[in-house]
Formats: structure tokens, C-alpha cells, sequence
């Protein structure tokens, strides 16, 4: 059996305009667009988004609005959500790390202790399972990871539907213990806004409609580098 965590992302349609100045004690409202600006994000999708840069007309500061998803830090927040799972779910930083490196996506051991902490600083009451033990890999972007739950490994896979929707899929579940996980395993998955469900073994894991390129990865003109 298998237990599969399912995540959607919000579309990106594209930059938001701003409204107003984000400064404390400034708020105007005029505001400018200065640059359309290059950004480098860690994701499994996207390696660069676009973003715009604005300057405030009364204070004079400038700030920068990034699509859905995607934020000042270097990390997208798919990539930063993935990793808190699987940290919640009882994986060391380091498992972690080795754990993504083998799904295709590189954060180093201290990048994936920024993200889980950063994340929980602003949740309250959240409480880590001892589910996975350890995390064994075959190599950088194999495509597989194994996790040892109650003396047996496991294996983890990521699926990436497009840029909408991703899945995580644990697979060498037994039958009667798989419910049981599944209501310890949901807690943790509602903190990251994932889904849980049961697949059989053989089952193909589905997505919505394939859409590979997204908005926010679309080359725009007048671009510059940061
Ligand atoms: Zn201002």
C-alpha cells in the first residue's frame, strides 16, 4: 500500500502590482515600477523567475514583488513545504537533504535547518512524529529515496505534475498498518497544505492535466540580472 501526499500550488498568473509602499511608516501609494529583475529560486520546475522592482515616490526606497510561490529567500515555497514534511515527519536535516538530493532537488543540510525554521517560527503548537528513522539514497537525482519505518525501509518518490500540483508517494506499506499512519500522518500534512490518501500498490499516481511551463518562468522582455 501507499500513502500519498498531494500538493497544490496556487497558479501563477503572474506579479501582483502593488498597492502601496511596504515600508513602516511610509504606505503611500505611489509607487513606480523601476526594472523587471532576474531571480535564481531552488526548485524542481522553475531554476529563475521573474520579478518586478518598484520605488516608492515619497520615502524614495525601493522594494521587489515576486510571483505566487516564490519569496526573497532562494527556495521556492514548494521546495520549502516539501522539505518540512518530510522533516515533520521524523527525518534529521541531514536525512532531509539526502532525501530531496535523490528526488532531484539540492538543499544543503544547513539550507533544509533555515527552512524548518524559519516556517515554524511563524506556526504555533506544532509537534514532530518519530515516524521515519533514517534515509538511505542511491545517489544525486536517482529518483527514489528509502526511509526506515518500524525496521523496515520504505521508499519515497516525488511526481511533478506540471507546476500546479506535486505528489509524494510512500510506498511497501503493509495493509493493516496503513490506516493508522495515514491518521498520524494527516496532522502533519494539513501544516504543510498537502493531502494524504490511500493508493494501492500498481496504482498510477495522477495529477491534474499536465502543464509544465508556468507564468512565472516565462521569458519576459527587458530583463535584467540581479
Ligand atoms: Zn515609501
Amino acid at each position: 500500500m501507499r500513502l500519498v501526499f498531494t500538493f497544490h500550488w496556487d497558479d501563477p498568473k503572474g506579479i501582483p502590482h502593488p498597492t502601496r509602499c511596504p515600508y513602516p511608516g511610509c504606505n503611500s501609494t505611489q509607487v513606480r515600477l523601476r526594472q523587471v529583475v532576474k531571480k535564481l529560486v531552488r526548485d524542481a520546475v522553475c531554476e529563475e523567475v521573474w520579478a518586478h522592482r518598484y520605488q516608492c515616490l515619497v520615502c524614495g526606497r525601493t522594494f521587489r514583488v515576486y510571483p505566487s510561490g516564490v519569496s526573497r529567500a532562494h527556495t521556492s515555497q514548494r521546495v520549502q513545504k516539501v522539505a518540512l514534511l518530510l522533516y515533520l515527519l521524523g527525518l534529521s536535516y541531514g536525512a532531509v537533504a539526502r532525501v530531496l538530493d535523490a528526488l532531484g532537488i539540492y538543499l544543503c543540510k544547513s539550507q533544509v535547518y533555515g527552512v524548518v525554521h524559519n516556517t515554524l517560527a511563524h506556526t504555533q503548537g506544532v509537534r514532530r512524529e518519530s515516524l521515519f528513522q533514517r534515509a538511505r539514497v542511491s545517489g544525486p537525482s536517482c529518483g527514489m529515496a528509502a526511509v526506515q519505518y518500524g525496521g523496515r525501509w520504505l521508499s519515497v518518490r516525488l511526481h511533478i505534475h506540471g507546476s500546479r500540483c506535486w505528489t509524494v508517494e510512500v510506498s511497501g506499506l503493509l495493509p493493516d498498518e496503513v490506516q493508522s499512519l495515514r491518521q498520524r500522518v494527516e496532522p502533519l500534512a494539513s501544516i504543510v497544505g498537502a493531502q494524504v490518501r490511500t493508493v494501492g500498490e500498481g496504482s498510477p499516481i495522477r495529477g491534474p492535466k499536465q502543464r509544465v511551463k508556468s507564468a512565472i518562468c516565462a521569458p519576459l522582455p527587458g530583463g535584467g540580472d540581479l
